[in-house]
């Protein structure tokens, strides 16, 4: 264990450490002339070198790796690393929690260790070693926000993700689950109407057999943008699953309900799926069933009256709407 002053004031000088940076006082080089330097081994844990009690290191030579579980750390291998003249540790100090076990020498390193005690006499004895404590945590806290915000938005991309379906954009299953008995709970609460029309595409399995199924997926995609054209921006379309699609109106009676059926229904039958040589495709059609929430119903209740509506409009010959 070595200490400050037997490394000479032409390797370390005070002013290169982020934390003594313009700090004058003599008094402040003495008490770090009696802390330690230690030197840590390539791949050790700097816990593992110092001892016990929480203390504050300063970098003097080589890397030190902090290991982080962030997204955009990760990216850079999962480490924070800290380089000479900058200093880790100081919140273990401050709050008297352990230091975190997780500071590892990327490189052979020399660490200042100043113990808890020692750091308490230099904020006293230095105001400039108070103030850039506190300008090193608000960077701290500046790092951290940023780490936050970081995550949320990943953690936010990722469930807008899960919540769509990957072949036609629209809401998926999931989506449904969670957002239709919110919706119907707010339609009661707030004595709403709410609509949901089933959508089940006409002889699908045919157009598939004839035309292939690269081309229904192309019109699965089509009749789902033609929907999300077609609706209100505070409308919701779903894929309920296969070619089932589904949209949910809410605000919305059962005769305003089945206007915009009548209409997504003529939409559909007008829209164009072009084939692999850019030729038109035949036009697809569909099934509309529509059903308008009724005091008491769930989710459950309502998609089973949609569903039986659907199954009356293919009944009836498809291509058309029922209720
Ligand atoms: P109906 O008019 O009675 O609804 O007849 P249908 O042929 O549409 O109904 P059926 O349930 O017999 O067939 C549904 C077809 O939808 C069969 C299935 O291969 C097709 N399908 C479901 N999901 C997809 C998909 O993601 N892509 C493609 N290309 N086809 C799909
Ligand atoms: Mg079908
Ligand atoms: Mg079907």
């Amino acid at each position: 264990m070595k200490h400050l002053s037997t490394f000479g004031t032409s390797s370390y000088s005070l002013s290169d450490l982020q934390l003594f940076n313009g700090v004058a006082d003599e008094r402040v080089a003495t008490l770090l002339a009696d802390c330690p330097i230690i030197c840590v081994s390539i791949g050790q844990p700097v816990l593992e070198a110092k001892g016990r009690g929480a203390s504050l290191f300063v970098l003097l030579r080589g890397t030190l790796g902090v290991a982080s579980d962030t997204h955009a750390d990760m990216a850079q291998g999962g480490t924070l690393t800290i380089l000479p003249g900058e200093c880790v540790g100081e919140l273990s100090v401050l709050d008297e929690e352990a230091n975190p076990s997780d500071i590892t020498a990327l490189e052979e390193c020399d660490l200042l260790v100043i113990g808890a005690n020692v750091l308490w006499q230099l904020i006293d004895l230095s105001s400039d070693v108070a103030r850039n404590l506190l300008r090193l945590l608000s960077f701290r806290i500046r790092a951290a926000n940023a780490q936050l915000r970081r995550r949320r938005k990943v953690g936010e991309f990722y469930r807008a993700l899960s919540m769509a379906d990957g072949l036609t954009c629209l809401q998926n299953r999931v989506w449904l689950n969670d957002h239709l008995p919110r919706l119907i709970e707010n339609a009661h609460a707030m004595d709403n109407p709410l609509v949901i029309v089933m959508i089940d595409l006409d002889h699908f399995k045919h157009f598939n057999d004839t035309h292939g199924h690269p081309a229904g997926d192309d019109a699965l995609r089509v009749a789902s943008m033609t929907l999300s054209d077609a609706l209100r921006p505070r409308d919701f379309a779903v894929r309920y699953g296969g070619e089932e699609l589904m949209v949910i109106l809410p605000n919305t009676n059962m005769k305003g309900g089945v206007l915009v059926a009548q209409r997504l229904c003529e939409c559909l039958q007008k829209s164009v799926v072009f084939g692999d040589m850019r030729q038109p495709l035949p036009h697809i059609t569909a099934s509309l069933g529509v059903a308008c929430l009724e005091p008491g119903q769930n989710a459950c209740d309502l998609i089973e009256m949609a569903d039986a509506a659907l199954y009356r409009a293919k009944d009836a010959g498809r291509n058309r709407v029922a209720i």
